[in-house]
Parts: C-alpha cells; sequence; structure tokens
C-alpha cells in the first residue's frame, strides 16, 4: 500500500511532518506493509494536510488531516479507503481538481517528486527524448508554433527569445531559469520545484538543445528552502540518469544545471539584476540594449524564462505544438496556474486554459472570501497589479484583455480582498512597497515611491486631498513612463486602480489635527 503524504511548504506549514510521523507510527504498531511516499501538493491548501492511499488503483484522499486524527483514521480503515468524517473520496474527482486541464501540473501532487521512475511512468522525458532527435532549429519552431509566452509576467513569445539566443554568436550561451517568485500571492515556481522537479530540469534541457546552450542555472530565493532541498537533489539523481551531463540522454550534447540561492530582494526577479546577482554582484538593473539573448549573463547569450515557462516546454515537445496551442484563447495560448491567494475560500493553485473570466476565477472557483463578507477588490499580478473591483469580474483571464483594462495577469497571482479592505492603505502599501525594494538607479523610482508614501498619508489625514489626489496621480504618470524597469513602472497599476474603482477610500473624513 502507498501512502502519500505531501512534502510541499504549504503542507508542511500545516502539520504535514507530524503528520507523516503519526502514519509511521501507526504502521508500525499495527504490522501494516506499507509505505509512505511524500509528494508535492495538488494545490488544494485548505484540504492540506492531504493525506492519500492508493487502493485498487485509485486514489481515496483524506483531509485536512491533523496528527492527533491518525490513530482515528488507521481504526476507521483509511489503508483500505475506509469511510471517516474526513474522508473526500477519490481525489481526481474533487470539483476543485477535476475542472483543471493540468498539462505544466499534470504530476504535482501525484508522483513522488524524487523518482525518476515515478517521473517517467507518468510521461516524463517523453518530451526530452523527441527534442534529442530533432535540430535545435525543430525544437525552437515547435515551441514558437507552441504559442507558447513567458509565464513570469512579460509574456513574452518565449520561442522568439529562445531563437534570438540560437542565431546570436557566442562560444557559451546559457539557459537561466527565474525562479526568484516574489510576487505576492505566487506559489506555482515554488510548488513545481516541490513537487515535479524532473519536469524543470526536462524543459531546462530542451532549451539547452534548442539554443546551443550547455549550462544552466536556477537562480532561486533563500525563502524556498524546500524547494532548493528537492531541486538541489533532482539536479544531481538527473545528473547520475545521464539526463543531465556531458552528453544528455546519449545525444553527444552537453547540458547541465547548478541551482543557485540569492538572498531574496523582490528586484532580483527583473532578469537583468538576476544576472547581476548571478554573477555575484548587487542585484541593480542594467540598462537595455543589449538584451540578455545578445549580452546576458558574463556577457554571453542568454535566456531568461520563468520556472512555469521551462516546465511547459516537456508537455509542448511531447504532444506537439497544435495540440497546446488549442487551449487558450486570443494570442493567449495554452494553459495558466493560476494561484488564488487572499481573503478567499477555496484557495490554492488551479491551471486552466486561459480565457475563465475573473469573476468565475474568484467566485465559483475561489467560492468568494474566507470571511463570508462581500468581495470588495482582487489584485491581479502580484504587488505589481491592478485592483479589480466587481464591475471588472467579466475580464477573461489572458494577457490582452487585461491590459485592456489597465491591468495585468502578471505571474497569475489572484488576491482576494474583501468589503473591509481600505484601497487606499493598499495604494500606500504599493508606494512602501516599491520604496524599500527600489535597487535605487533610477529617480522615479528611487525617490517617487517615498514621495507616493508621503502623498498618500497625507490623503490619509485629509491634508489638501483635492491637490494631493492630483499629486499622487502626478506622481503616478512620471514612475509609470520614467521608471527604468517594471518595478517603478508597474507600482502606477496599483495605486491608480485603487484611485479609480475607489475614489471614495481617497476622500477619508479630515482628522481633528488635519483641520485645525
Ligand atoms: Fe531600480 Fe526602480 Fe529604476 Fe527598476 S525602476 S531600475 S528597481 S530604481
Amino acid at each position: 500500500v502507498r501512502i502519500y503524504v505531501p512534502r510541499d511548504a504549504a503542507a508542511l506549514a500545516l502539520g504535514a511532518e507530524k503528520v507523516a510521523k503519526a502514519i509511521a507510527q501507526e504502521i508500525a504498531a499495527r504490522g501494516f506493509d506499507a509505505e509512505i511516499v511524500r509528494n508535492g501538493s495538488r494545490g488544494m491548501f485548505w484540504l492540506e494536510p492531504l493525506v492519500e492511499i492508493e487502493v485498487a488503483g485509485k486514489r481515496i484522499g483524506y483531509g485536512p488531516v491533523k496528527s492527533k486524527d491518525v490513530a482515528d483514521l488507521f481504526d476507521a480503515g483509511m489503508i483500505d479507503g475506509g469511510e471517516h468524517r474526513l474522508c473526500l473520496g477519490e481525489v481526481e474527482d474533487l470539483p476543485f481538481l477535476k475542472e483543471q486541464t493540468r498539462l505544466t501540473f499534470a504530476r504535482c501532487g501525484v508522483t513522488d517528486p524524487l523518482s525518476l521512475g515515478d517521473y517517467e511512468a507518468h510521461g516524463g522525458l517523453a518530451g526530452l527524448r523527441r527534442a534529442v532527435s530533432m535540430t535545435s532549429a525543430e525544437i525552437v519552431k515547435e515551441v514558437t508554433d507552441s504559442g507558447l509566452r513567458g509565464r513570469g509576467g512579460a509574456g513574452f513569445p518565449t520561442g522568439i527569445k529562445w531563437k534570438t539566443v540560437l542565431d546570436a554568436a557566442g562560444e557559451r550561451k546559457y539557459i537561466v531559469c527565474n525562479a526568484d517568485e516574489g510576487d505576492s500571492g505566487t506559489f506555482a515556481d515554488r510548488m513545481i520545484m516541490e513537487g515535479d522537479p524532473f519536469v524543470l530540469i526536462e524543459g531546462m534541457a530542451i532549451s539547452g538543445l534548442a539554443t546551443g546552450a550547455t549550462k544552466g542555472f536556477v537562480y532561486t530565493r533563500s525563502e524556498y528552502p524546500h524547494a532548493i532541498a528537492v531541486m538541489t537533489e533532482a539536479v544531481g539523481l538527473a545528473r547520475q540518469a545521464g539526463i543531465l551531463g556531458p552528453s544528455v540522454l546519449g545525444s553527444g550534447r552537453a547540458f547541465d544545471i547548478e541551482v543557485r540561492t540569492g538572498a531574496g530582494a523582490y528586484v532580483c526577479g527583473e532578469e537583468t539584476a538576476l544576472l547581476n546577482s548571478l554573477e555575484g554582484k548587487r542585484g541593480v538593473v542594467r540598462a537595455k540594449p543589449p538584451l540578455p539573448a545578445h549580452k546576458g549573463l558574463f556577457n554571453c547569450p542568454t535566456v531568461i524564462n520563468n520556472v512555469i515557462s521551462l516546465a511547459s516546454v516537456p508537455v509542448i515537445m511531447e504532444k506537439g505544438a497544435a495540440f497546446y496551442r488549442d487551449f487558450g484563447m486570443g494570442r493567449s495560448r495554452g494553459t495558466i496556474p493560476l494561484q488564488i491567494a487572499g481573503n478567499v475560500r477555496y484557495g490554492g493553485l488551479f491551471e486552466t486554459a486561459f480565457g475563465l473570466s475573473l469573476g468565475d476565477i474568484v467566485d465559483r472557483i475561489g467560492g468568494g472570501t474566507a470571511t463570508g463578507r462581500p468581495v470588495k477588490a482582487v489584485q491581479v499580478g502580484g504587488p505589481l497589479g491592478a485592483y479589480f473591483p466587481r464591475a471588472l469580474f467579466d475580464t477573461p483571464f489572458d494577457y490582452e484583455s487585461f491590459a485592456a483594462r489597465d491591468g495585468l495577469i502578471g505571474h497569475a497571482g489572484i488576491v482576494v480582498f474583501d468589503d473591509t479592505a481600505d484601497m487606499l492603505k493598499q495604494a500606500r502599501f504599493a508606494m512602501e512597497f516599491c520604496a524599500v525594494e527600489s535597487c535605487g538607479k533610477c529617480t522615479p523610482c528611487r525617490i517617487g515611491s517615498t514621495r507616493g508614501v508621503e502623498t498618500a498619508d497625507k490623503i490619509a489625514r485629509g491634508i489638501e486631498p483635492e491637490k494631493n489626489r492630483v499629486l499622487l496621480a502626478d506622481l503616478c504618470n512620471t514612475m509609470k513612463f520614467g521608471s527604468l524597469c517594471a518595478l517603478g513602472g508597474f507600482t502606477p497599476y496599483p495605486v491608480m486602480s485603487a484611485m479609480t474603482h475607489f475614489p471614495e477610500d481617497f476622500s477619508p473624513a479630515p482628522l481633528v489635527e488635519a483641520a485645525e
């Protein structure tokens, strides 16, 4: 019997380690012939720790399980999938999972993340095997034809980026995986690294074959210790198995990976600051041009892709560009792992084709707020994303639709707020975040964000509110068009959207001291 207990950071935070220990004790005490598999999470965080038992080829779930429930679960016959108040039935039949289209996350929560046997048994390596039989140009064409765009936030076509590196002259080329997942409310990169690291390794190896790069780096942050541990172990296993090394799957083409840990600065998620950090320098944004695809890491042609972009490549190579392209809408093709967080009933990861409406995601899939109060706003795309009010809930989830409404989908983080949220405070927070995380290279971001905090404070205190609202909008305009990178350039999105959609929060009653 296989008993699955997640080793994912979210499950661990909710007590999965204690649950695994309690299960091991019960197995020993009762003399059962059972194996505990530490899988990744399925992404249904309200059910974690989610324990699954494999019975007759089906996975029966129990959750959320606490260590004190374990003996009771064994008494109820959990080992045979027995009934219990925590029994959820067949996990694949849970509506939250059943409605998803899991392409990138197909194995996440299903397999043992560090078992190559499990990985291959569930379709792993099929994409890389096909890639080694193709020329670099053929692989690039396949990825281009799939319509895959950067899942880190910018949405740049992955195939075009790869072609630029393939065509660039350089003795050495690099693949850099941006795993510096710093957006509030996002966890897709972490989940893949902890739950299915081989899919990222496979995607990076394909990227190496496609561009002629022989070395890859996974750049992640120190706040992700579990992801670092799993990734590092998986890279070692892949090397032993000949998936990485001097001859990828016996192809005679070399590719290897190193996992690097940054200290955790938001700006190091910006690709050129990330390159500086990887080179051992301070994480400061570089001016473009040159593009990293021409002169990136150590001045060599470099592909920089987000974890999810790279992890989506194996399924594209396995099933073909047309298969992947068939999902989605408009210029947003394939699937996107939505990360539903904040004040929401069913928080977690939901992979689906582009095109669901924001309202559908928040109200139906997320189940509304955890507090039961009305949804007031939803911030989409991390701390630099716009706040969407209920009036814009008909917006389809795709790159262009959000841009048309002065928003962005970013890394697909969705943070829900109920009607107690004060949007002026949220706008102030955006400016404060920018001031704290700014690399300091350019004036609109470095100075503008601090002036933005002060201006928001004046509005809150009722000091010349009309004049200060105009000033805040003017500051946003300067930051949007005068900043060198997205940190300063996108901070105006949450601020302006809060002002536009929730003007009542920007007209607080004057305080006594202000009136004086
Ligand atoms: Fe640095 Fe901010 Fe300028 Fe970006 S916008 S380069 S983070 S100062």
